[in-house]
């Protein structure tokens, strides 16, 4: 089998990185940074984004597993003392994977029929480069609303723990394949109107923005934040990969969330 290892970059995350190097290619497994079979991250669950951006291409073939140098993460939840037991666990392959859902953002531009696709582990955020952000919002292809506000926000179910929480969203379980919209401080008034919740999306749903006025937009994908120019429409939909994470242990979403929301 073949593996590779990141780390955030800080010296524990890069010590810890070479130990679990050293100590899985003394099981004979072979380090292979372009082509793993698992990726060990090991700092965050920032971390664990870039490792996912960067083997985005492979994700039927590779699988990730997270350790944390700093506090309990949701993609990250193996401790740097637990190492030796995990090395352990994955030299002794095959391992049990358990797949999330992705989310999948299509950018649609106005000339030349031009289309980006991105896939996200956590979210995707549109704002406007200047004022407000006005949208009309879609939902399977009939008129939802016109958004006005800082913001929207759509996110995969395990990254309803990151800024989808912050934005008032719920937290949805992985097994749940579905999408959720919410809206960053939107203007209600007797003139502008949103539904003010956020919104839970079924597999087979999409939605789409359409832009108002300003065509131009600051979108992010998880970490990554790109400006848009001269878009058309921006469309969300639950992606057809996944997420697959290596699973040595049980350590159910549910405690994760109290051992990270509620627990000291
Ligand atoms: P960052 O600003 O350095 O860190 C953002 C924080 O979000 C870190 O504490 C990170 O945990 C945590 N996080 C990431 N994914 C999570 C998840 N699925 N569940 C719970 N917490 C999570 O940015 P970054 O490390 O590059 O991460 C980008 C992410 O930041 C975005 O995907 C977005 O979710 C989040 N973000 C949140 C807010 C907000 O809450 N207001 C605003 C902007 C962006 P670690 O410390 O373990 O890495």
């Amino acid at each position: 089998m073949k593996f590779a290892v990141t780390s955030k970059g800080d010296s524990k995350s890069n010590s810890l990185m070479h130990k679990v190097r050293t100590y899985l290619q003394d099981f004979n497994l072979e380090y292979d940074e372009d082509q793993p079979d698992i990726v060990v991250s090991i700092g965050g669950d920032g971390t664990l984004l870039y490792a996912f951006h960067r083997y985005k291409k492979r994700l039927d073939k590779t699988a990730f597993v997270g350790v944390h140098t700093g506090h309990l993460g949701f993609y990250a939840d193996w401790t740097p003392d637990e190492v030796e037991k995990l090395v352990i666990a994955i030299a002794k392959t095959p391992f049990q994977v358990v797949e999330y859902p992705l989310l999948e953002v299509i950018v649609r531009y106005q000339h030349g029929g031009r289309e980006s696709r991105f896939l996200a582990l956590n979210e995707s955020t549109v704002k406007s480069v200047e004022g407000t952000l006005v949208m009309d919002v879609e939902m399977r292809g009939e008129h939802f609303e016109t958004f006005r506000g800082d913001g929207l926000c759509v996110s995969t179910p395990s990254g309803s723990t990151a800024y989808n929480k912050a934005l008032g969203g719920a937290i949805i379980h992985p097994t749940i394949d579905s999408i959720q919209l919410s809206e960053m401080a939107s203007i209600n008034n007797r003139v502008f109107r949103t539904v003010g919740s956020p919104l839970v999306l079924p597999a087979h749903h999409t939605c789409l923005l359409r832009p108002v006025n300003n065509v131009d937009f600051q979108i992010t994908i998880d970490h990554l934040s790109l400006l848009h120019e001269d878009v058309k429409s921006i469309q969300f939909l639950v992606a057809p990969e996944k997420i697959r994470f290596a699973r040595f242990r049980p350590f159910p979403f549910w405690k994760r969330v109290h051992d990270s929301f509620i627990a000291n």
